[in-house]
């Protein structure tokens, strides 16, 4: 995928989890964090795999939970941002082309998205990258607003 694509597909993506999420944020730093999504795409400038692939996600999955330990919001919020779009970014790579070597280096196998070759008319793999990234984000805010009334109802009783 061409780097403005990744770039609105990440904002997109990162407006409807804090929208979803019902959190404040900043818009320029949403806006900074689907630039910084697309950097990784210096892969292709380079000529190698090393930043198109699931462990890309690490650092920001541990940044999160430490923000989560340390109960520092902001952090914890831009860190979870970074990690949906980072995901979503390689999502789009697996769309079409050649697809990505999702476990790199541990397996150099190029991963495309998955979809019923059957009735290419019903379901695209454009249509099932918007499904799994748009359906991870509804996840995610299932999951945040079921522990928020947990934890209110705990509060409250
Ligand atoms: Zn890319």
């Amino acid at each position: 995928m061409d780097s403005l694509y990744h770039f609105i597909f990440a904002l997109v993506g990162g407006y409807v989890l804090v929208k979803g999420l019902g959190v404040r944020y900043n818009f320029l730093i949403l806006t900074a964090l689907a630039f910084f999504s697309i950097l990784i795409d210096i892969d292709h400038l380079l000529g190698f795999h090393f930043f198109h692939n699931v462990f890309v996600l690490t650092p920001f999955v541990l940044l999160f939970f430490i923000a989560l330990f340390m109960k520092l919001k902001r952090v914890q919020l831009y860190s979870l941002i970074l990690v949906v779009i980072l995901y979503g970014h390689l999502l789009a790579d697996m769309t079409y082309g050649m697809g990505i070597p999702l476990f790199y280096p541990l397996d150099s196998s190029m991963k495309k998205v998955p979809y019923p070759a059957m009735k290419k008319n019903f379901v695209s793999p454009f249509g099932m990258t918007l499904l799994l990234y748009f359906g991870a984000i509804a996840l995610l805010v299932l999951i945040y607003r079921i522990v928020k009334t947990v934890k209110c109802r705990r509060c409250s009783g």
